[in-house]
């Protein structure tokens, strides 16, 4: 569903990827992980061309999204992104939150779009939210309902950027746990993330990246017993 063939990517004169070479199938995890600065959210970001690469092929859902005149709005249809700050209206409700853009991109109706939200909301645990503002929400909670408004636009494939980093130690596990319950019902995701314990349970594969170039992809199995990399013995040094 997302391969990335030999990309780079430069920011001005400094080379932030260098040839990445990465493939994730339906239904996979892929957990990215690596130094800060190594380049992970770049590469995450490009899978929705909220960055451009400058070279190689990027093909997504069969869009090959390096050819500037491929539809990126049909490609962020079906791309969910949560990232470490949620980004939710502050002025609207949690509802409305979630019912925003699938009425505006997708065009459904005021109560099918609430009966989705609904729906979504359930599935993170928080429907009884449904008409707070996110003020009134606990970090964790308004990260459940920034994931949920992912959701409510049916997306194939989810993209996660450091979702828990900005919560309190006791909030992480009940995002991690909305996580996991994705991962189990089959969707395709990306998660750069610092939780090697979610990586360890969840991820098909792990990805490690430093310096912008994937050193390492394996197995959880084999990442965490033995990673064959230099580089990656001292990131799990210090991280585990
Ligand atoms: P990570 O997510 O692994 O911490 P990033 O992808 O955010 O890494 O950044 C990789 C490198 O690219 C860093 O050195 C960062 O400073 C640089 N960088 C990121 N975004 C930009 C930008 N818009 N312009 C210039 N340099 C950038
Ligand atoms: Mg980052």
């Amino acid at each position: 569903m997302i391969a990335f063939r030999s990309v780079n990517k430069h920011f001005g004169d400094f080379q932030v990827l260098t040839n990445i070479n990465l493939e994730v199938k339906e239904g996979e995890v892929v957990v990215v992980v690596g130094p800060s600065g190594s380049g992970k959210s770049t590469m995450l970001r490009c899978i929705n061309r909220l960055e451009t690469i400058t070279d190689g092929e990027l093909v997504v859902n069969k869009v090959p999204v390096h050819e500037p005149k491929s539809d990126i709005n049909r490609l962020r249809k079906n791309i969910g992104m949560v990232f470490q700050h949620f980004n939710l209206y502050p002025h609207k409700t949690v509802l409305e939150n979630i019912t925003l853009a699938p009425k505006k991109a997708l065009k459904v109706s005021d109560q099918e779009a609430k009966q989705t939200a609904m729906y979504y909301l359930e599935k993170v645990g928080i429907p009884e939210k449904a008409d707070s503002y996110p003020s009134q929400l606990s970090g964790g909670q308004q990260q459940r309902v920034a994931i949920a408004r992912g959701l409510a636009m049916k997306p194939n494939i989810m993209l996660f950027d450091e979702p828990t980093s900005a919560l309190d130690p006791e909030m992480i596990g009940e995002v991690l746990d909305v996580m996991k319950t994705l991962a189990k019902d089959g969707m395709t995701m990306v998660v750069v993330t610092h939780e090697m314990g979610f990586a360890r349970e969840v991820a098909n594969r792990i990805v490690f990246m430093d310096h912008g170039r994937i050193l390492v992809d394996s197995k959880p199995q084999e990442f965490f017993t033995d990673p064959k990399e230099e580089r990656a013995k001292m990131f799990l040094s210090r991280v585990l």
